[in-house]
């Protein structure tokens, strides 16, 4: 074959390919079966093969995995990741109504004639692509919403995202649906007429039931554990190194934001003009004028949900109009013109098969049901928490009954009932142990308290948790280590305290199964990396008794060194605001527990270091002043402005007494409002706060 033959060929394979591409996953339809179009793309690989000039990264061949990454790079959000705030009920649904009605200045919101969009909410894992000139570019995790993961080479593999858009109209015209869509919306043409060299859209990798079944069959054929559910999948896919894993998990995906101003008017608009770039988008969608219409969507689909071939957890709803839309701003993390209103909790029944105790960190039983595997909404349940005795009172539950169990999102199921009708014979009564189960030592229950605790503080089941909190996102972070590996270290006697962790050797490691020489260094610098810390999350990780985030955070501004905080007295930590006894006891005791100290003096001699730049305050503007905030601020979050507060030496108290020098109350002020305007205490709005923090 001559070159320029081939190179038409090829060509002429690529359209061809992407054509039926497009057929498959955007349109919903197929003209030729999957074994003539993969006849195709074997025939493109071997020209290309031949041919290597020709080769452009947008082929369709460029699909399969490439090498294994050490580590994800990051990536910057030019505009802000948000997720969505949840609505539970019909009532919480038009609350969010009032709430942005209030926020539009007009005398009266008046949605424009473009009402709502609601759109079926996919059970997935949120990415955002990036396309220059045409072709995809960059793709990336959500992250914090600021920064996330660059998963371009995973993102690739999967072939419901295109690896460039359509790039005319004669292109996109090859499909009677698109013509449909640019005589009745000739904005959406003019867009794709007017191509911009950067364009970003986000959207939802999933995977769909039926992949999710074959997985797991899969799976059980291999002796391995299966998955939980899709969504978890479909996150770890993403998220894995080796992109050659990805490729093998089929995952699919759903574009539901364009964030490119393309010259859209509306959301529905944003749908329109993402379907014809190329990209599959939700089928189930509806443009409502009311409220009470996009309810009765809600009630349609959550009635053929579980017909459907994929998981959906609710519909998200959101202000149609994108000038409005965009005005509404964000609060928190989140739009404000959007919500999500979810579908209720799903429930099934299954058999109890075991009650059994878990430790935790403070040393608390907690009993845990294990069950009969049972699906609930495409998730497989097999343990549901009883909290405590009194629950398991209450509820009447015995090892070998049928129960009611129900799961609500990302919560741990729960059992609601007990159907005694079904009890056998033997059913057996739980009993807390007497001894504990990892340790052996004696359990007993502190008077007026309904927990139980194993009395050994060296426990190692209680070790082993404060290990998994140490490194934990709010403690000290460390990238890649999670319960599994912190397991491995301990079985393998590597660790025995958090310590340990930072005398960790790449050789170490290696020792360990499974564990490959890239991710032990990789390991290791992560480790290494957070060596140096703020005072705040130290004192968090620690995990002392009652010691949350904010008191953490209380703790570091009051004493602003751990030197100060070790040799503070009771009375000390008595006099901080917002502590008070049971928990300066708390922290007292801790610091003056021998091992304790010993710890803290191996943490130091492992080269952890507490960093002042958090604390050092900038300015001292606001000494002395105590502000309490109430309500929600527009510009910025409630920590943001308690660490802006803070930042110029001010203080933040939880409640209004007459030693309040402000109040700062944003939009639907709360009880402490009222309360600041009897006791005559100053009240700042958000703008003359602003301007107090410049
Ligand atoms: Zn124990």
């Amino acid at each position: 074959m001559f070159k320029d033959e081939a190179k038409k060929r090829i060509q002429k394979l690529r359209a061809e390919i992407n054509y039926h591409r497009y057929l498959y996953h955007v349109l919903d339809r197929q003209e030729i079966s999957d074994a003539a179009l993969d006849s195709l793309k074997h025939e493109l690989q071997k020209l290309e093969e031949r041919f290597p000039e020709f080769l452009t990264p947008d082929s369709p061949s460029q699909r399969v995995g490439g090498k294994p990454l050490n580590y994800f790079k990051k990536v910057r959000h030019e505009v802000r990741m948000t997720s969505l705030n949840d609505a539970f009920s019909e009532e919480e649904l038009r609350e969010w109504e009032t709430r942005i009605a209030k926020f539009i200045p007009d005398s009266r919101f008046k949605i424009p004639d473009s009402g709502y969009f609601a759109e079926a909410k996919g059970d997935g894992f949120a990415v955002s692509l990036q396309y220059e000139n045409g072709m995809f570019a960059v793709g990336s995790t959500r992250g914090d919403g600021i920064t996330g993961e660059d998963v371009t080479e995973n993102l690739k593999t999967i072939d419901a995202i295109p690896l460039s858009i359509a790039r005319g109209i004669k292109e996109a015209e090859k499909y009677k649906e698109v013509e449909e869509i640019f005589e009745r919306y000739p904005r959406v043409r003019h867009a794709l007429e007017h191509l911009p060299k950067f364009l970003e859209v986000r959207g939802e990798v999933y995977m769909t039931k039926q992949v999710f079944d074959s997985v797991n069959r899969e799976q059980k054929k291999r002796g391995l554990p299966v998955f939980a559910n899709p969504r978890n999948i479909a996150a770890g896919s993403v998220r894995q190194l080796d992109p050659n894993i990805t490729a093998s998990r089929k995952l699919s995906f759903f574009a539901w934001d364009l964030i490119t101003d393309l010259g859209q008017k509306t959301h529905e608009e944003e749908h329109l003009i993402m379907k014809v770039l190329g990209f599959p988008t939700v089928p189930l969608t509806r443009r409502c004028k009311a409220l009470d219409e996009a309810i009765l969507f809600w009630k349609e689909i959550g009635a053929k949900r579980e017909k459907l071939p994929f998981l959906i957890d609710g519909v998200v709803i959101q202000v149609n109009d994108g000038t409005l839309f965009d005005r509404l701003g964000i609060v928190g993390k989140s739009p404000r013109g959007a919500v999500a209103f979810k579908f209720p909790a799903e429930e099934a029944t299954t058999v109890v098969e075991d009650i059994l105790v878990q430790i935790g960190r403070t040393g608390v039983l907690t009993p845990v049901a294990t069950l009969r595997p049972v699906s609930i909404g495409g998730v497989t349940v097999t343990h549901a928490t009883l909290h405590n005795m009194d629950e398991i009172k209450r509820l009447g539950v015995r090892v070998g009954d049928t129960v009611v169990v129900e799961r609500a999102g990302d919560v741990i199921p729960a059992i609601t009932s007990v159907i005694k009708g079904l009890r056998p014979k033997n059913a057996r009564e739980f009993r807390m142990p007497l001894r504990c189960p990892v340790c052996g030592s004696q359990i007993a229950r502190k008077q007026g308290e309904v927990a139980y605790y194993c009395t050994n503080k060296q426990c190692s089941a209680i070790q082993r948790e404060r290990l998994y909190h140490f490194v934990s996102k709010k403690a000290f972070d460390i990238d890649g280590l999670g319960p599994k590996i912190i397991d491995a270290l301990l079985d393998n006697g590597l660790i025995r305290d958090a310590a340990d962790l930072f005398l960790l050797k790449q050789e170490d490691v290696e020792q360990i199964e499974r564990f490959a020489e890239k991710l032990s260094s990789n390991l290791i610098a992560a480790i290494r990396e957070r060596r140096a810390i703020s005072l705040e999350r130290f004192l968090f990780s620690l995990g002392i008794h009652h010691i949350g985030e904010e008191t953490a955070i209380d703790l570091a501004h009051s004493f602003g060194s751990l030197e100060k905080i070790v040799v503070a007295s009771l009375e000390d930590f008595g006099k901080i605001r917002d502590i008070g006894k049971v928990v300066s006891q708390s922290i007292y005791e801790w610091f003056c527990n021998k091992k304790n100290q010993e710890f803290l003096q191996k943490l130091k001699k492992a080269g952890v270091r507490i960093t002042d730049e958090k604390l050092k305050v900038k300015s001292q503007k606001l000494a002395g002043k105590t502000f309490v905030l109430t309500g929600e601020l527009v510009s910025l979050s409630r920590d943001e402005a308690k660490a802006r507060i803070r930042n110029l030496g001010g203080e933040v108290s939880e409640s209004v007494s007459r030693k309040t020098d402000y109040v700062v109350a944003g939009e639907r002020p709360g009880s402490k409002y009222e309360k600041a305007k009897k006791l005559g205490v100053k009240i700042l709005n958000e703008k003359k706060f602003l301007k107090m923090i410049g």
